[in-house]
């Protein structure tokens, strides 16, 4: 592959409504970094209630109509953005390196990730297909078909800019809902592109629209009675807050949170692999995955065999710019994220964690001002110290000594999260037990980081999920639409007489 292109846009990232790209109402803006260079790049525009108002405006006029569009010609206007989505897959990488800092092959996956929900959504006739019961009853026949919400709208987290969004608004418009995005305003730029993307495909316009912002937005989201559901995906306590708000104002939401993900070695466990496996889930994207490896449990006589393996290769992480090919680690996103993370890790060190690889204070030659940190290992970290219980949200692996496989099990089970977990080991048996007693929303077996494909559904228990359904897969379809039970009969079919007991099958 050749270098690929930067994206190097200045001008100011705006909304997105009835589609058109519009400045907003308000005077309020925030700067976009580009965080490997730690320099500000554009700025995006801080939406407010007036915008919300414009937005669930075009929204609810574009509703009734893209609701009686029959889902096939739904799916084929997905189908087409599923074509501009493949031909401008690396656009859309450079764009989300360029904001979020992780390496560009890196943001190409994120991208493919994306583009397997909306290749999913397209089955929308197939999705949507209801259930049908001929002769409840002598002459009656009952179904249940699947209609659209309304207005819905998503909140979403900075480290998938396009991923994320894909995980609801391919299923909600394919289910008839038109759909709000307010992405986060640190890498707001893929979030329009996308919103093109959708007018080229043929998407009427105010079907799909975008409201840059922050809290602002996000609770006039929450009030606003034409908003019938709201999907969230980021850190606990907001996530937490939109639950229990957008309850509070009588709507359906779905709302996942933050992540300590463990992974469980057994002594067993080939090493090489296991190693491969959780330098790639600890230090991919610096971190910053809602499914990365950020603990790992090392039972018996393991730890001794595997730390000093992870060390050399901490140490060896090639961290550069993502836009350079070679780069296996980019910055985090911003100065205070690294701060954040530079202050858990001295943290740990008071704690009385063992700091094995330090990979605060890093250069990166050229890059002075970016947000850079290395890698980091602790090892002998104990359950009671802040740096395992919290998410640290940033390339820190943390190793925790455990006797036994109950005790291991024991001390995921007791995680106040519960997202992604993974058990390494060659014995089919262990393997199995493992599956079934983990209280975690999503297990790998051998593999680091099982997100899962876009027909099985995503989500986390614990407190790293509030609500009940699961994001994209049929939970997803199940999410964006309510059932409804139609009963029918016809007068040639009906008995003669008024009926005052509940009816029964005759
Ligand atoms: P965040 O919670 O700070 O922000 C997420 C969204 O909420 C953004 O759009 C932001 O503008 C908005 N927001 C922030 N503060 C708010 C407030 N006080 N009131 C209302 N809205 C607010 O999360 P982030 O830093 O963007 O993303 C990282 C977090 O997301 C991590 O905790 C990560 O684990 C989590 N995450 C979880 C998943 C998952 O599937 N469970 C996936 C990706 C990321």
């Amino acid at each position: 592959m050749g270098a690929p292109e930067s994206f190097t846009a200045t001008s100011e990232v705006g909304h997105y409504i009835g589609g058109r790209v519009v400045a907003g109402s308000g005077a309020r803006s925030q700067p976009v970094y580009n965080p490997a260079l730690g320099r500000v790049a554009r700025q995006v525009t801080l939406g407010t209630a007036d915008d919300v108002e414009a937005a669930v405006a075009a929204a609810q006029a574009a509703f009734p109509a893209w609701a009686d569009t029959p889902p096939i010609r739904r799916a084929r206007v997905l189908n087409n953005f599923l074509a501009l989505l493949n031909q401008h897959k690396d656009t859309l990488a450079a764009m989300i390196t360029a904001e979020h800092g992780k390496v560009f092959t890196d943001a190409q996956g994120e991208v493919s990730r994306g583009i397997d929900i909306v290749e999913f959504a397209c089955g929308a006739p197939q999705l949507l297909k209801g259930d049908f019961t001929d002769q409840v009853s002598t002459g009656i026949d009952n179904w249940t078909l699947r209609q659209p919400l309304g207005v819905v709208a998503g909140i979403t987290p900075f480290n998938f800019p396009c991923m994320v969004p894909c995980w609801m608004f391919p299923l909600a418009i394919a289910c008839g809902n038109s759909f709000i995005l307010k992405p986060s305003e640190r890498d707001p730029s893929p979030s329009l592109f996308m919103a093109e993307l959708l007018q080229q495909a043929g998407l009427p316009d105010g079907v799909f629209n975008v409201v840059q912002g922050d809290k602002i937005v996000v609770d006039a989201l929450l009030a606003h009675p034409n908003v019938k559901a709201l999907s969230f995906v980021g850190s606990t306590p907001i996530a937490q807050y939109i639950y229990e708000t957008g309850a509070h104002h009588g709507k359906r939401v779905q709302a996942l949170g933050g992540a300590k993900n463990h992974m469980v070695v057994m002594p067993d466990a080939d090493l090489e692999q296991t190693v491969d496996a959780l330098i790639g889930a600890a230090y991919g994207s610096a971190g910053e995955r809602c499914m990365a490896i950020s603990a790992a449990v090392l039972v018996g006589d393991v730890g001794d065999r595997i730390v000093p393996l992870l060390a050399e290769r901490a140490r060896a992480l090639k961290i550069k710019n993502g836009m350079e090919l070679d780069a296996e680690m980019g910055p985090v996103v911003t100065r205070q994220a690294l701060e954040r993370i530079e202050g858990y890790i001295g943290l740990g060190v008071e704690e009385g964690a063992q700091l094995v690889v330090d990979g605060r204070g890093i250069e990166v030659p050229g890059h002075a001002e970016g947000f850079f940190t290395g890698g980091t290992l602790f090892d002998h970290v104990t359950p009671a110290m802040r740096i395992y219980k919290e998410e640290i949200f940033g390339p820190v692996l943390v190793c925790v000594r455990a006797k036994t496989f109950a005790e291991a099990v024991q001390l995921v089970n007791d995680h106040e999260y519960g997202n992604g977990v993974a058990c390494y080991t060659r014995d089919g048996n262990v393997a199995r037990e493992f599956a079934r007693r983990i209280q975690v929303g999503m297990v790998g077996i051998n593999v680091p980081i099982p997100v899962p494909m876009a027909w099985h559904g995503f989500g986390g228990w614990k407190r790293s999920l509030f609500g009940d359904m699961h994001a994209y897969g049929e939970e997803g379809v199940r999410f964006y639409t309510r059932q409804k039970s139609i009963m029918q009969r016809w007068p040639e079919s009906t008995a003669k007489g008024a009926e005052f007991v509940m009816p029964t099958a005759r």
